[in-house]
């Protein structure tokens, strides 16, 4: 098929009401979010929903997420809403805050992927809410990637995995957070982070008090181990080379790093080490890409897919510096983990 292309920007009125259309008649839009890139499907309609699993090629026991334009639509999503999850939307939609609670029986078992509950969020995103809007229905997207790949953050990235594979890419520009949003369960009457992202444990505890991070954020599942969130069982982000954390202090982490990227290279494979502003003074003479700042790690977070896209067919090994898992840095590990299979040094 032929992909339409509209850049947000010149043909914002153009673009959301020709994908809404599309949405509706059970078409795939591709569009931006302040998080990640979305491959987006009418929510309500089962069939148009297993078009988004095809195109990724995503194992379809994994559920995604409804994405809503208005607070008050997520009734209509849920059996009920808990208390701690209206305190929730109040702070934090629109926002990169995902929850998931029992879901209605007007959410199609493939949104779901058979499961009882089922993940809303309300993006902050101009077109994103505009192409909801248009759509008229709750949207269920994904990121817009190849399954298994680091997700989309720009129009360029959707480009090179779904050109030809769906109805309609949205352009709005590179994503300001850059890794996916936080994903929470309020079953049990308790607040869990299942995906840490833009909103941290620390902001949701100003909120609602104590909240639980599920083991599985920051280790791989044991064998035979149920995954609390069917996202967790899979390989994640993972660019085409080996990724490999170094761990412990800045300068520990960089004597770590160059020790491997020495011992590498001695065996033939080609390395590249994603550095930060701190730590670039370390790594003088070796191949390194400054990703962002430690103080800052929103920035590490922003550019990390965009980076292992970059570099992709560059090198064998990409060697990365471990961050501190508070804030910021919880999302940040989270994925880096992910992508390198859990590997550290
Ligand atoms: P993606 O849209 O690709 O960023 O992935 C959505 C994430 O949310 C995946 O990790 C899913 O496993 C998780 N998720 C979606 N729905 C649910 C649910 N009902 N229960 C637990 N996790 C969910
Ligand atoms: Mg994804």
């Amino acid at each position: 098929m032929d992909t339409l292309y509209f850049n947000a920007v010149k043909q914002s009125e153009a673009g959301t009401k020709l994908g809404g259309g599309v949405i509706r008649a059970g078409g795939l839009v591709a569009f931006p979010t302040e998080t990640v890139y979305g491959l987006g499907a009418n929510g309500l309609d089962g069939a148009a929903v297993n078009r988004i699993f095809e195109a990724k090629g995503r194992p379809n026991d994994n559920p995604l997420i409804l994405h809503i334009a208005k607070k008050s639509d997520l009734k209509e999503l849920w059996k009920s809403v808990p208390e701690k999850a209206r305190l929730l939307m109040d702070e934090f939609w629109p926002g990169p805050l995902t929850m998931v609670y029992l879901k209605s029986s007007r959410v199609p078992g493939e949104v779901s992927a058979g499961l009882d509950t089922v993940a809303v969020r309300m993006p902050a995103n101009r077109t994103a809410l505009a192409l909801i809007r248009a759509a008229g229905v709750p949207i269920a997207a994904p990121s817009a990637n190849l399954s298994g790949k680091p997700s989309p953050t720009s129009a360029e990235h959707v480009i090179e995995d779904m050109d030809g594979k769906i109805d309609v890419i949205i352009d709005g520009g590179s994503c300001a957070i850059g890794v996916e949003s936080t994903v929470v369960s309020l079953m049990g009457g308790e607040v869990t982070i299942l995906r840490p992202g833009g909103i941290t444990r620390e902001m949701l505890e100003a909120v609602v008090g104590p909240v639980s991070l599920s083991p599985a954020v920051l280790a791989p599942l044991k064998q035979g181990e149920a995954a609390p969130s069917p996202g967790m069982k899979y390989k994640h982000y993972a660019p085409d080379a080996e990724v490999i954390v170094g761990t412990g202090a800045p300068g520990d982490i960089a004597a770590k790093l160059i020790a491997e990227y020495e011992k590498r290279e001695a065996g033939g494979q080609s390395c590249i080490i994603f550095a930060t502003e701190e730590t670039r003074r370390f790594y003088k003479g070796k191949r390194y890409v400054i990703i962002g700042e430690r103080k800052n790690p929103i920035t590490l977070c922003e550019s990390l897919f965009a980076q292992f896209r970059a570099n992709e067919g560059r090198a064998d090994v990409i060697l990365c510096e471990a961050l501190p898992e508070a804030d910021m840095g919880l999302a940040y590990m989270n994925r880096l983990l992910r992508s390198a299979g859990f590997k550290t040094i």
